[in-house]
């Protein structure tokens, strides 16, 4: 039985499990991908303290933190559901239930992908998903912005700031994104937005160099020169495994939590991309794993 079990092995969930064992009580942590979204990402700038790092050096970081407290690391394993009878139990996908007095869900998120030819080929190459985190590496270049819905519009007006020029693709043939975003986008001199669209090819050699596109009316195509490309289709809580159970999402499927990680469910706690935070970013999922240890331990002393 454990005191704190942290599902979710990212940046999240290895501050989860670090600030529990620091406490000296029973941690176990579990996860399919030990080191989480940072494993995608080529070079970390906005790690503050550290200048720079590479995505994969900070996952290994991770787990030679985690590994220096006395922690049970399950690693590759998933969890497929969770009850809260006497205790919390989260059942494994190999049938293992695993006990747990307070649980951490730390389980993040994935960027909803186009699925088109080049996006994996060069995913870190020029297709970036987070305008905060890669938006200077396009300094003085041209990119597009896929999407037009709120992230995507906002993706276009913090580059605008940034780069040479903006070029957004919106599949329908309005956006989405609230008015106030709309106007402000429409009113910058260095973006371009072209509306009912599809994207249909990331093209590149060793790095991206344009998109093709398609007009869903006249069925034109063209070929557009860019440096990068930001898909803004939407992050995806890793929460499908939640929906039966008694932990309330909000509509996008994100755990609601509140300011001490606290979910709907008495013990349960959650951290990081997988709730409703309003920004998702390493140092913000480190910060709130913390948190929902701190108010983990607090609960067990209290119960
Ligand atoms: P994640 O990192 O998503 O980790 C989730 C963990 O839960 C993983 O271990 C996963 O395997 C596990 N898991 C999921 N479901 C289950 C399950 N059912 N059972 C068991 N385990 C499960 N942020 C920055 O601050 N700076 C950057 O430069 C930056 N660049 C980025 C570049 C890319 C390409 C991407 C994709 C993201 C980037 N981000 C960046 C965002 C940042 O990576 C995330 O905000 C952060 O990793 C979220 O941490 P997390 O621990 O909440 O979730």
């Amino acid at each position: 039985l454990f005191d704190v079990l942290v599902v979710g092995g990212g940046p999240a969930g290895a501050a989860s499990a670090i600030y529990a064992a620091r406490k000296g009580i029973r941690t176990g942590v579990l996860a399919e991908r030990f080191g989480g979204q940072p494993l995608e990402t080529l070079g970390i700038e906005n790690l503050i303290g550290t200048p720079y790092i590479e995505g994969l050096e900070l996952g290994r970081q991770l787990e030679e933190h985690v590994k220096k407290y006395p922690i049970d690391l399950m690693k590759t394993q998933r969890a497929v559901k969770l009850e809260k009878k006497e205790q919390v139990e989260v059942t494994l996908e190999n049938g293992a239930i695993l006990k747990t007095k307070s649980l951490i869900l730390a389980t993040g998120a994935h960027w909803r992908d186009l699925g088109i030819p080049g996006e994996q080929e060069f995913k870190t190459k020029g297709v970036a998903y987070c305008p905060h985190c890669d938006g200077p590496l396009f300094a003085g270049k041209d990119v597009a912005v896929v999407g037009g819905g709120n992230s995507g519009i906002e993706a276009a007006i913090d580059l605008a700031g940034v780069v040479k020029h903006v070029t957004v693709l919106e599949f329908m043939p309005e956006l989405k994104a609230d008015k106030v975003l709309v106007d402000k986008v429409y009113s910058l001199a260095n973006v371009t937005v072209v509306t009912n669209v599809e994207t249909k090819a990331i093209t590149g050699t060793d790095k991206v160099n344009g998109v093709d596109y398609v007009s869903r009316e006249t069925g034109e195509a063209t070929h557009l020169d860019i440096a990068g490309i930001f898909i803004q289709i939407g992050l995806v809580p890793n929460t499908e495994w939640l929906k039966e159970s008694s932990i309330e999402l909000n509509a996008r499927g994100e755990i609601l939590a509140d300011k001490e990680g606290a979910t709907s469910v008495e013990g349960v706690f959650a951290a990081g991309d997988c709730t409703d935070s309003r920004y998702k970013q390493i140092i913000i999922s480190m910060g709130t794993g913390a948190t929902a240890a701190l108010s983990a331990f607090d609960y067990l002393i209290r119960n």
